[in-house]
């Protein structure tokens, strides 16, 4: 296999080294002071919306995502060498581009499973930046490494979803712009296939019996400008049975392919590991 740079990859390498130099590197100290200066750790430093406005407008915007309808359409072989670029200044520049975790993967899965619907009210504000996502799978009573051993249950109650369960290490959620959960449970939890017990809905933040607990410590820290580590709680929060992803006892499979290549980025993007876990 021929790992040399194509045209594309070096065109995008130079503007972005080059965006990296005039914009990232010189924001990042500016970033410190506004982030000392906000009344929550959580809240964004406002400089990070400058730093949005201008790669999108030069073309460095959701470069993570393959689908060409949605995102830049390059192969994983384009991307690597950007990602490790934004790699350079871990806490701004991968937001700066809308290319950081866990956006990237939950787009991903809206782009690949989810419906028109689905699309139009989550990915297209994700795509744009106007909102941030999380992704909600691991549980404390379990070994969650093994999606199988999921507890959270999801219930059908005639057109909604109740969903149940206790969640933590939730990237991004204690950031406030972060407006929706992919949340993964069961729907069918005595099914004979283990594999087809699971299904991922969509909830809202703002759902009644959505709890976003309490920021959780990651090796020794809290990560400020990336959302933290939340654990939160579903008390029999309800959703519109339009909110599943794709198809009953399809969650399983969807994990897989959304977490096959989570943690690349992040290995890429952080090259020290601070950020490894369900990208
Ligand atoms: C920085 C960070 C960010 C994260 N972000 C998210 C997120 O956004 N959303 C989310 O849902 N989760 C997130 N996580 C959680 C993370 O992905 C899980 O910790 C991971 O999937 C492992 O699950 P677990 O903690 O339950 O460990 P376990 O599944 O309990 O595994 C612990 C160890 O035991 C081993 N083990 C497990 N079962 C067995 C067995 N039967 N036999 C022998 N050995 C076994 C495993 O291989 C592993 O070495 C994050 C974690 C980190 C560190």
């Amino acid at each position: 296999m021929d790992f040399a740079f194509d045209a594309r990859t070096e065109e995008l390498r130079a503007k972005l080294l080059a965006f990296m130099d005039e914009h990232v590197h010189p924001a990042e100290a500016v970033a410190e002071r506004q982030r000392a200066a906000l009344d929550s750790p959580w809240l964004t430093p406002p400089i990070v919306e400058e730093l949005k406005a201008e790669a999108r407008r030069q073309g460095l915007w959701n470069l993570f995502l393959p689908d060409a309808e949605y995102g830049a359409g390059l192969t994983n072989l384009q991307y690597a060498p950007l990602a490790e670029i934004t790699g350079r200044s871990p806490q701004l520049a991968p937001t700066a581009l809308n290319c950081a975790a866990p956006d990237t993967g939950n787009m991903e899965v809206l782009a690949q499973f989810g419906d028109e619907r689905q699309r139009k009210q989550w990915l297209e504000p994700l795509l744009a930046g106007e909102i941030r996502s999380a992704f909600a799978m691991t549980e404390p009573e379990v070994a969650s490494s093994d999606a199988t051993n999921i507890e959270t249950r999801i219930e059908r109650d005639g057109d909604e979803y109740v969903i149940t369960g206790r969640k933590w290490y939730i990237s991004g959620a204690m950031n406030p712009d972060c407006k929706i959960f992919i949340v993964m449970g069961k729907t069918d939890p005595e099914g004979a296939d283990v594999r087809r017990q699971q299904s991922m809905v969509l909830v809202p933040r703002d759902t009644p019996g959505v709890e976003v607990r309490r920021a959780m410590r990651v090796y020794g820290y809290e990560d400020h400008y990336h959302g933290g580590h939340a654990e939160v709680v579903f008390d029999r929060a309800r959703v519109p049975v339009s909110n599943l992803i794709g198809e009953e006892g399809g969650g399983f499979a969807i994990a897989q392919a959304r977490l096959g290549h989570a943690d690349q980025p992040h290995a890429v993007v952080d090259p020290a590991g601070a950020e490894p876990g369900l990208g």
